[in-house]
C-alpha cells in the first residue's frame, strides 16, 4: 500500500513543503524561511508533531474537531461507505441513503420550522449557495430588485469570491477584486475595541441600529438579507453586548428581510446549544453549517433552510450545486459524528459541566497584567491584550505584533492558541476534560507571563496615542 512517509527528518519535510506546497492565509516566502511545523498524529485534544512534541490543541484544528481527534468510529463509517457507494451525484433526479439520512437528522436537530438542507463541500460554498438562494427567493416572489445583502466588517463567511465578499475582512477585500457588487457592510458589535465611552448596552443598540440605517439608506425594497455569525469567530471571538441581537431581530422582522445565521463555528455545540442562534435567541431563515458538522473528519457544509424559504426555492429550478453536494462519504461521517455528539451528550456537557468550568478559569485570566478582558461563551473565548486595562488602549506597535509574540510563547509551551490582532482566542474540542482545561489554563498563564517579560524587555508595553 502506498503510504506518505512520516519517517523523513523534519527539515527534509519542511524543505519539500516549502518547495511545493502553497499554504492558505500565509506569506509563503516567510514560512519557507522558517519551516512549517509538521503535525503527524492526534488523539483527543492532543497533537503530535514530527519533533515528538505533544501539543494541546485549544483551537480544535480550525474550530472544527468538536468530538476530538482519533475517533475510529468515523474512520469506519467512511470505510464502510466507500466500499458500498463511494460517490454518486444528487443532481439528476437521484439520491442516496447517506444524504437522505443526514438531511433528516439535521432537520430533527435544528429548531422547529427547519426541514430542508442544501449540501455543499465547505462553509464558503454554503454561503455562496445562500447568496444565490436569497436572491433567487426574492426573484421568485416577484421582487428581483431585492438583491443587496448586508453583512458586517470583520465578519468571516469564507474565502471564495462570493463568501469572501460577504465577509468583512479588509485584508481579503484588498486582494483579487472583492467585494462583488450589492454587498453592504455595517460595523461590528466589538465593544472592547470600538465602544469608546459608551456602555456595552448602549453600544450594542447603536451597532444594531446601523442595520436599520443601512436598510433605509439602501431602500427597504432593495435589501434581501442580513448575514451574521451569532458570535464572530475568526474576527476574534467577538461576543456582542446583550442588547445587540434582540434589536437586530426587531429590525429584521420590521423590514421583512431574511436573516442568515452563519453557524459554521457556533453550530453543533460550540456555544452550549446545538446552534448559536439558540444561544443568542434569534430566528434565522437560513443557517450555514460546516466545520463541526463532521468534526472536520470530512469536508462538508450546508444550508439548513426554513420552510418558508424552502417552499419558494422548491417552486423554481434552482440552477446551483456542487459535484460533491451531499457527498455520500462525507454525509456518512457527519452522521456518525452527530450520533457521537448525541449519545455521549457532549453538547449538554458543554452547557452544564465543561463550559462553566472553563468559564470560571478562563475569566480568572483577566487578573493578568496583560489581559484587559476575558470573555467566553460555551467553549469559544477571547482574551483582549492591552498595555492599559483602564482605557482599553491598543498597543503602540502595529496590531497583531503582541498577539503574535504571545502565540509564539504558547507554541513554545505546547499550547495552540490563535491570535487575531492582539486578541488571543480559544475554541478547544468539545470533549476536553476538566484536567485538560487545567493544563490549558496553566499553559496560557505561563505564556502570558513570558509574553509580558518579552514586551517589557523589548519596550513594547506602550500605549498607542490616538491620532
Ligand atoms: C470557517 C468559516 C467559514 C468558511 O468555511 P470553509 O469550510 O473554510 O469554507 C464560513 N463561516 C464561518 C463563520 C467560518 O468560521
Amino acid at each position: 500500500m502506498a503510504m506518505i512517509s512520516n519517517q523523513l527528518p523534519t527539515d527534509e519535510l519542511q524543505a519539500l513543503d516549502a518547495a511545493h506546497h502553497m499554504h492558505p492565509f500565509t506569506h509563503g516566502g516567510e514560512l519557507a524561511q522558517k519551516g512549517a511545523r509538521v503535525i503527524t498524529r492526534a488523539d483527543g485534544v492532543w497533537l503530535n508533531d514530527s519533533d515528538g512534541n505533544r501539543i494541546l490543541d485549544a483551537m480544535a484544528g480550525l474550530w472544527c474537531v468538536n468530538i476530538g481527534y482519533g475517533r475510529s468510529e468515523l474512520a469506519q463509517a467512511a470505510a464502510r461507505q466507500m466500499e458500498e457507494l463511494p460517490y454518486y451525484n444528487t443532481f439528476f433526479q437521484t439520491t442516496h441513503v447517506p444524504a437522505i439520512a443526514l438531511s433528516q437528522k439535521l432537520a430533527e436537530l435544528a429548531p422547529d420550522g427547519f426541514n430542508q438542507v442544501f449540501f455543499a463541500g465547505s462553509g464558503s460554498e454554503a454561503n455562496d449557495t445562500n447568496l444565490r438562494m436569497v436572491r433567487t427567493y426574492w426573484a421568485a416572489k416577484g421582487q428581483p430588485e431585492r438583491n443587496v445583502v448586508i453583512s458586517r466588517w470583520n465578519a468571516y463567511h469564507g474565502s471564495s469570491v462570493g463568501s469572501g465578499s460577504l465577509g468583512g475582512m479588509k485584508g481579503m477585500h484588498m486582494q483579487g477584486g472583492l467585494p462583488i457588487p450589492d454587498i453592504h457592510h455595517i460595523d461590528q458589535p466589538d465593544w472592547w475595541s470600538e465602544g469608546g465611552d459608551m456602555t456595552p448596552e448602549a453600544f450594542g443598540l447603536e451597532r444594531a441600529r446601523q442595520l436599520e440605517t443601512a436598510i433605509k439608506e439602501l431602500g427597504p425594497e432593495r435589501v434581501a438579507a442580513f448575514i451574521a455569525e451569532p458570535i464572530q469567530g475568526a474576527g476574534g471571538v467577538i461576543i456582542p453586548p446583550d442588547s445587540y441581537w434582540p434589536e437586530v431581530q426587531r429590525i429584521v422582522d420590521k423590514y421583512g428581510i431574511l436573516l442568515i445565521a452563519d453557524e459554521v463555528i457556533c453550530g453543533f455545540g460550540r456555544t452550549g446549544n446545538w446552534f448559536g442562534s439558540q444561544t443568542v435567541n434569534i430566528r434565522p431563515h437560513i443557517m450555514t453549517v460546516a466545520k463541526g458538522l463532521s468534526s472536520g473528519y470530512q469536508p462538508i457544509g450546508g444550508s439548513i433552510v426554513c420552510d418558508e424559504v424552502a417552499e419558494v426555492i422548491n417552486s423554481v429550478e434552482f440552477n446551483h450545486g456542487y459535484t460533491y453536494s451531499g457527498h455520500p462519504v462525507a454525509c456518512a461521517v457527519a452522521l456518525e459524528n452527530l450520533r457521537i455528539l448525541e449519545d455521549e451528550q457532549i453538547v449538554q456537557r458543554v452547557a452544564t459541566e465543561t463550559g462553566p468550568y472553563l468559564k470560571e478559569k478562563f475569566e480568572a485570566l483577566a487578573d493578568h497584567p496583560l489581559v484587559g478582558e476575558a470573555r467566553i461563551v460555551g467553549l469559544m473565548g477571547s482574551l483582549a491584550l492591552t498595555p492599559d486595562k483602564k482605557t482599553r488602549a491598543a498597543f503602540e506597535a502595529d496590531a497583531g505584533t503582541v498577539g503574535f509574540i504571545c502565540r509564539e510563547r504558547c507554541f513554545a509551551n505546547n499550547l495552540v492558541m490563535r491570535h487575531v490582532g492582539d486578541r488571543m482566542i480559544i475554541s478547544p474540542p468539545l470533549v476536553i476534560s476538566k484536567d485538560e482545561i487545567d493544563i490549558l489554563i496553566e499553559r496560557a498563564r505561563k505564556s502570558l507571563d513570558e509574553c509580558l517579560e518579552r514586551l517589557k524587555a523589548d519596550g513594547l508595553m506602550k500605549t498607542r496615542v490616538a491620532s
